[in-house]
């Protein structure tokens, strides 16, 4: 087991064990500035979004990431720009727009585009705001909110990929490569992840979604 998925794990085990048994600050303290998370800032309120974020149809790494980004933990060019170490704030990848999570995450073009690939494919309407809050809004099925979550946090994960790449190397895949890079996985992940004991609703919906 590498070092980066065993430190996954073991934020997504504090997070979990934490929310239940109201002891995760202490953890989340140490766990952070040992990580050198320590530029995260901690609340001791519980977030109505945790079992949005960690749920078992999405894959753990994309878990931790869209956790940063739910936490607006992410170092974005405007936060550095407001530190001095970047001589801009324009996005990454559109250069058009100051570069934070909101704008990362619901308005760059480049997002939206692969945001409607994903609402088209999951045949559900166009999500409003943030995506995994709007989700678990929905009077959905638990199987179908999850696998839109897991769907939209691996878009999210891609995206910020995308991001560091236009950063450290000038390279930016178009958006509809990116997202079949994403459906593919998803594909293979729904189908592992996937109980045989659903509804036939579920299936049917799922059915549409893998053909
Ligand atoms: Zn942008």
């Amino acid at each position: 087991m590498s070092g980066n998925w065993k430190a996954i794990c073991k934020t997504r085990d504090l997070f979990q064990n934490g929310y239940s048994h109201g002891t995760w600050l202490a953890d989340l303290k140490r766990y952070s500035v040992k990580s050198g998370y320590d530029w995260i800032r901690l609340k001791e309120t519980k977030v109505g979004w945790s079992k949005l974020v960690w749920n078992n149809a999405a894959i753990p790494k994309h878990c931790f990431v869209n956790w940063l980004i739910m936490r607006n933990a992410l170092n974005t060019k405007e936060k550095l720009h407001r530190i001095g170490i970047s001589s801009d704030a324009l996005c990454c990848i559109c250069q058009a727009e100051s570069e934070n999570v909101a704008h990362l995450f619901q308005h760059c073009h480049y997002f939206v585009e692969i945001l409607e690939l994903a609402y088209d494919w999951l045949r559900i309407p166009k999500p409003q705001g943030n995506s995994i809050i709007w989700t678990g809004r929905r009077h959905w099925s638990q199987v179908q909110k999850n696998v839109c979550l897991a769907v939209f946090m691996v878009v999210n994960y891609a995206i910020r990929q995308q991001r560091n790449s236009a950063r450290l190397e000038g390279v930016l895949l178009r958006p509809t490569v990116l997202f079949t890079q994403c459906k593919n996985l998803m594909k293979i992940r729904i189908r592992s992840q996937l109980s045989r004991v659903i509804r036939a609703s579920d299936r049917d919906w799922i059915n549409c979604v893998l053909s």
